[in-house]
């Protein structure tokens, strides 16, 4: 997967490991530009101003989501 696809990226959160968005909206463009990997928008819960996108075990790190139909996703 080609990196530049984070053109709407503002930096990158040391912290999550990931990189930041400015705003949903942007994260979610992003996040379209990976059809089939279900990477969706959320907010940062160390800079939270900010957004980054992710597969649904690092939304469940980030207590975004709380299911219990997670797969083994580890790491
Ligand atoms: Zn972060």
């Amino acid at each position: 997967m080609p990196k530049n696809k984070n053109f709407r990226s503002v930096g990158f959160c040391v912290d999550c490991d990931k990189q930041l968005y400015l705003t949903r909206g942007a994260a979610k463009a992003v996040a379209r530009l990976f059809p089939g990997e279900h990477k969706t928008p959320y907010k940062c819960p160390v800079m939270k101003q900010y957004f980054h996108i992710g597969g649904l075990s690092r939304e469940v790190i980030a207590g975004t989501y709380s299911r219990g139909d997670i797969y083994g996703q580890a790491s």
